[in-house]
């Protein structure tokens, strides 16, 4: 880890949740991941950017990010190379404005699917993987990233890091279990740093590998692993940035002075941007979480009880999570930014499977409710019925949650997670096969050649993959 730096209270410096791994560094921040203590990175401090609103609601998308960004980068990156990263980063979305507002009856959807993989997960990924090869070049440092996937994060990841420099990527994901869109996503990408796992197992298989990875310390040293992770703080870094664009967007449509925003949400990642976003200032008056029928947050923000419940598969795959990765950063703010609470209660809900609190269903600022599978499928049909607008099972669940939550004189915008394309399975049983819908993009897909490797569901098959692909230091490129 690069130098030791000093306590001091400002945005670009980094604590744990747990409050025991000191302060580090934009840059280590990034390159950790989870914190030492097993905590989760958090800014020592929000910027309050109030008084720069107005002149913000008039920059292009990698201006505002360029903005948002250097308050928490400091002085570890300088701004002109940060602004080409963000260009860089941006300039693979098919969509001008990169992520387009579009007025759909009562409601307002930011579209956050106009990247490389039709998934809001790369508007941080792309930037992530800039920020990779950026930050490796600089310190002559390789990394071998690895994964294991059961659909979105795989493709956005690798899209996020193809054939850049000192980094490889390894994605393990259960032979025969993820969608042949998804598998085609990730199998096609042919560069030469890219390396696709199917693993002869379940998706608990590639779980508990990853897992062994990570604990075998002697042989995660040696070949620099690095995880692809939900609680990469980049990559909420990034996801702030579209709250400001887009609930600007709004106001200019509507001249309103707040705007609501509904968020379908699996790992807590996406809305916890947003509950940042809203500290620094944005317009935001309240934050809606959509849950689908896998609703430990939505009972949480009902009950004040965080509750295990296991998992039931859905429409709406990415959603499906037993336990949110993000909910500390959460309940680090909510208890006061006081670690040892945090660490008391993290530690009790690892023991028990629940944890309490109480007036957490009298929060102010996230309101939550759940979408079952029937509903999901109805908000399609009536979508594409009554307005012509198709959304995909995520951005459906935020559609009917948010008419729900639906305010007297504030506007709702909710999240558009996917493409309908990507989800065409579910997206066809609530239209019918006449109305599967496609993309030129996934189309494409079909052509082209793909490669994988298919091993046996063994840690060992995997380390000795590994170890005969990974870049070590030997092998870097200097520039
Ligand atoms: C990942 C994902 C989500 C959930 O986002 P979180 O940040 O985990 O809450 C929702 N929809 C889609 C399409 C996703 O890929």
């Amino acid at each position: 880890m690069s130098g030791e730096i000093m306590s001091k209270n400002d945005s670009s410096t980094y604590i744990s949740t747990r409050g025991k791994s000191g302060y580090l560094r934009f840059r280590d921040a990034v390159m950790t991941g989870l914190a030492p203590d097993g905590g989760l990175l958090l800014p020592q401090s929000i910027p309050d950017v109030t008084a720069e609103l107005n002149k913000w609601r008039k920059l292009t998308y990698p201006e505002l990010a360029l903005e948002v960004m250097r308050r928490y980068v400091g002085s570890d990156i300088p701004v002109t190379d940060l602004r080409k990263l963000l260009n860089r980063a941006y300039s693979r979305f098919t969509a001008a404005e990169i992520v387009p507002v579009v007025q759909v009856g009562d409601l307002h959807i930011a579209e956050l699917f106009h990247g490389p993989t039709l998934a809001f997960k790369d508007l941080a990924l792309q930037f992530l993987g800039e920020l990779f090869e950026y930050i490796l070049a600089e310190e002559d440092r390789c990394l071998n990233l690895v994964g294991a996937t059961s659909g979105d994060t795989g493709s956005a990841a690798i899209y996020g890091v193809r054939g850049k420099q000192n980094i490889k990527i390894f994605i393990m994901y259960p032979d025969g279990r993820v969608s042949p869109v998804q598998e085609r996503q990730m199998t096609s990408v042919l560069d030469e740093n890219v390396h696709n796992l199917a693993i002869n197992g379940n998706f608990d298989d590639t779980q508990r590998i990853l897992k062994a990875l990570f604990q075998d310390l002697d042989f995660k040293e040696q070949y620099a692993l690095g995880a692809v992770n939900s609680v990469n703080w980049a990559r909420i870094l990034a996801q702030i940035v579209y709250y400001f664009y887009a609930t600007f967007r709004v106001q200019a449509d509507t001249g309103a002075e707040k705007v609501q925003v509904c968020v379908p949400t699996g790992n807590f990642g996406n809305i916890f941007a947003g509950y940042l976003a809203r500290r620094m200032g944005a317009p935001i008056e309240r934050l809606v979480l959509a849950a689908n029928r896998n609703d430990i947050l939505a009972r949480f923000f009902r009950t004040g009880r965080y509750e295990r419940q296991g998992v039931a598969p859905t429409y709406s795959p990415s959603m499906d999570i037993e336990v949110a990765s993000n909910f500390e950063r959460y309940l680090y703010y909510r208890e006061g930014r006081d670690s040892a609470k945090v660490e008391a209660l993290m530690a009790a809900f690892a023991r028990t499977g629940s944890l309490d609190l109480p007036n957490a269903a009298e929060d102010e600022v996230i309101a939550a409710g759940s979408c079952d599978q029937d509903r999901t499928l109805q908000t399609i049909r009536r979508y594409f019925e009554t307005y012509s607008y198709l959304p995909d099972p995520h951005t459906a669940v935020g559609l009917e949650v948010g008419e729900r939550f639906a305010l007297e004189d504030t506007p709702t915008l909710c999240m558009a997670t996917a493409h309908p394309a990507k989800f065409s399975d579910a997206v066809g049983k609530a239209l019918g096969p006449e109305h599967v819908p496609s993309h030129p993009q996934l189309k494409a897909l079909e052509e082209m050649p793909t490669r994988r490797e298919v091993l046996a569901a063994e840690t060992e098959a995997v380390q000795d993959y590994i170890r005969r692909h990974a870049l070590t230091r030997n092998s870097i490129t200097h520039s």
